[in-house]
């Protein structure tokens, strides 16, 4: 879905105000990606079968394998001459093991047949190890087989198939843009891709073979001077495409560099926020992160049951009352999936072989569903995993990972240009920077790239220093109107964080252009001072 064009012009001394008409209406091509030659020619499945024929021989009831291979990619950029480069691949393979109702895990960076069986041995080793010490009976909910299987994500053009050269240009010459403008006195710019691929076989009968690409890239304009500092990064979101996302045929880049030093100089012009209660208009842009934050990480179910608490905390949305926690207004309506075409947390099957599904977790305002793995939902009887499994690395077990989750847009809701008219006293806030949130993910501050102020229905110049505060339910209790589907945008992270050792996983939010009614706005500035 896409933006509707929306510039307007205004009377006071603001030139222009951009309001996001960077995603560009395209036809999609057919796609024929294939996974790598070099990744099907290595010995995945005798490999598989090594660890799970021994696994089982040595008394597990449940054994599964992934050989992973993911190669990160990054550039980073400062006033246009590049600062840092690198390029890592992360090789090897993790055998998981259920043994008498206890874990057991290995892995190494060696593939092979002999280290697989190495490697099967020693997780059932550790699961007869940990067994006396383990205070659960660990089992699985049941899945159907899916034998000789494969995927590949949406994406035209591999990034590593393009030239460190080609690359680097690309970021150059945005850069060197905005570095001609007298209002921009430095850049920063980079860009990270990444090329995921991963066998994964269970002693089920299950084996999947999967590829998958993204790509992030942010650029911010920077001004220092007598006002002090001062910046304003583009909009764009990690995405779940190739290199092709770096053409101007999915988001305009270079549409979005021309507006970057006007809107610059104008925030750094701007009035500092009186502090107060506003109507708030949130863009995509912003409420990708609040959805993270405050409903995304809220429904781990491993997190809402206590299961997963020291990185980043517990949950207010606890199991008693799923079916009856008012999480929001009635025009709320959240979906968890793993099939969005280029979501970031899009698979064909999760790292515990689940196949990719789309369930509700808030249905018109009230909570309804979490996030699951076979674990989680055994523990709390239920029929099926949701397919929410996901390790970052062959040398990580799969833990409950975020799917993307996303506000549905109202089928029959307004324009941006509706929804700005609809607002009296607001204020427009676009794009994400700093947030916090406390560890049962219910009081919480964000702030944002820019801050349009909006009297009786038009839009009269930016602010800075803006934050809004409130607690989860009472934000999205006071949602009063939900954008229509062409305010819709798939945004997202590249780096959300969990567990213990950590790990790092990409995701996307999809949600509308959406109007919150009287929302506490801070001054970060006087808040700094206090
Ligand atoms: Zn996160």
């Amino acid at each position: 879905m896409r933006f509707q064009a929306a510039r307007t012009r205004c009377e006071s001394t603001y030139k222009y105000v951009l309001l996001a008409d960077l995603e560009v209406e395209r036809t999609e091509k057919p796609l024929s990606n294939n996974i790598d030659a070099d990744f099907l020619t290595l010995p995945l499945t005798s490999v598989s079968d090594a660890a799970i024929s021994t696994g089982t021989s040595l008394g597990a009831s449940h054994v599964d394998v992934r050989i992973e291979r993911t190669r990160t990619g990054l550039l980073a950029l400062r006033d246009a001459k590049p600062e840092t480069q690198s390029d890592e691949t992360n090789f090897g393979i993790g055998v998981r093991v259920i043994v008498n109702g206890a874990w057991g895990f290995a892995s190494s960076p060696d593939v092979s047949v002999d280290s697989a069986r190495k490697l099967a041995s020693t997780a059932v080793a550790m699961a007869k190890t940990s067994k006396p010490l383990s205070t659960e009976e660990i089992s699985l909910v049941p899945e159907p087989v899916y034998a000789n299987k494969s995927w590949v994500s949406a994406y035209e053009i591999d990034p590593f198939s393009v030239s460190d050269a080609e690359k680097k240009d690309r970021l150059a010459s945005l850069s060197s843009k905005l570095l001609a403008s007298s209002s921009v006195n430095h850049t920063s710019a980079h860009t990270m891709y990444v090329k995921e691929q991963k066998h994964y076989a269970d002693s089920a009968g299950t084996s999947t073979t999967q590829q998958r690409v993204r790509v992030q890239t942010q650029i911010e304009a920077i001004s220092i001077g007598a006002h002090g500092f001062e910046s304003m990064r583009t909009l764009a979101q990690p995405a779940g495409y190739g290199w092709e996302w770096m053409e101007n045929t999915i988001w305009n880049w270079d549409a979005e560099i021309d507006q970057l030093p006007t809107l610059l100089a104008e925030k750094v012009a701007a009035p500092s926020v009186e502090p107060g209660r506003y109507d708030l208009l949130i863009h995509p842009s912003n409420l990708w992160l609040t959805i993270h934050e405050s409903i995304g990480h809220a429904t781990e179910l491993d997190r809402a049951i206590g299961y997963e608490a020291n990185y980043a905390g517990t949950s207010f949305a606890t199991p008693d009352k799923l079916g009856n926690l008012k999480y929001g207004s009635a025009l709320m309506n959240v979906t968890g999936d793993r099939n969005t075409e280029h979501g970031l947390s899009t698979v064909g099957w999760d790292d515990e072989g689940v196949a990719a599904q789309r369930w509700d977790i808030v249905k018109d305002g009230v909570l309804v569903g979490y996030q699951l793995d076979r674990r989680i939902a055994a523990r709390v009887n239920r029929d099926r995993s949701n397919g929410c499994a996901f390790a970052d690395s062959p040398a990580h077990v799969p833990i409950q990972r975020m799917p993307n989750v996303s506000l549905q847009p109202n089928p029959s809701g307004p324009t941006l240009e509706k929804l700005i008219e609809s607002v009296e006293d607001g204020i427009y806030i676009l794009g994400d920077k700093s947030w916090s949130i406390d560890m049962q993910r219910y009081n919480f501050q964000f702030t944002g790239q820019q801050f349009h102020r909006i009297k009786n229905g038009k839009i009269v110049g930016q602010l800075k220093d803006v934050a809004y505060q409130a607690t989860t339910t009472d934000f999205w209790g006071a949602m009063k109107t939900v954008g229509g589907p062409s305010t819709y945008v798939l945004g997202g992270a590249f780096n959300c964080g969990k567990a213990q050792p950590g790990q790092v996983a990409a995701v996307s939010h999809g949600c509308p252009a959406a109007v919150f009614d009287k929302i506490n706005v801070l001054n970060t500035v006087a808040e700094a001072g206090k």
